[in-house]
């Protein structure tokens, strides 16, 4: 028995040790290269045995699906309304909220308007005057405008519901 031998015989010996031939457990006496082999591949084994992959929420999917389903049925005005007066209204941290729904609107609004094809054909996603690039563009302007009137707002001393019902 040599070495190169044991290689497939290592892989027998470490997943049923009693099989092993009587020449390979000689070898294998015998041999310290062997011995240290099986003895990694031991450990990578028991190393296996005792990774468990993260736990998924099990609720995620169904309320991903769910806010995805409502949000599609509410419609791409219906939702932009709501944004601006969230915006309007919840002055605390209008970034954080614009970022969020700019990757909402991307994950929405690029897999309602721009379609799957988009992924195919590079022309669709450059055309400037695509639906998604115009809700994007006018979200940005709109966003310019609110940290203006934000800005007003707190000049003014907080007339905000008075802004808010002009607009
Ligand atoms: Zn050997």
């Amino acid at each position: 028995m040599t070495c190169r031998n044991m290689k497939s015989n290592l892989e027998e010996m470490l997943l049923a040790p009693d099989k092993a031939s009587q020449a390979a457990r000689e070898h294998l006496a015998a041999c310290p290269g062997c011995r240290r082999e099986l003895a990694e591949m031991q450990a990578t084994l028991a190393l296996l045995d005792e990774w468990h992959a993260p736990q998924v929420n099990p609720y995620f999917s169904v309320r991903m699906q769910a806010l995805l389903r409502e949000e599609q049925a509410s419609g791409r005005a219906g939702w932009l309304e709501r944004l601006r007066m969230r915006m309007l209204l919840g002055n605390r941290s209008p970034r954080p909220v614009a970022a969020v729904a700019l990757a909402i609107l991307l994950l929405i609004g690029g897999g309602t308007y721009a379609g799957i094809a988009t992924l195919t054909s590079r022309q669709a996603v450059v055309i400037p005057k695509s639906a998604t690039l115009r809700d994007l563009q006018s979200l940005d302007q709109n966003a310019e405008v609110f940290q203006q009137m934000n800005a007003i707002d707190q000049y003014d001393g907080g007339a905000n519901a008075a802004n808010a019902g002009s607009m």
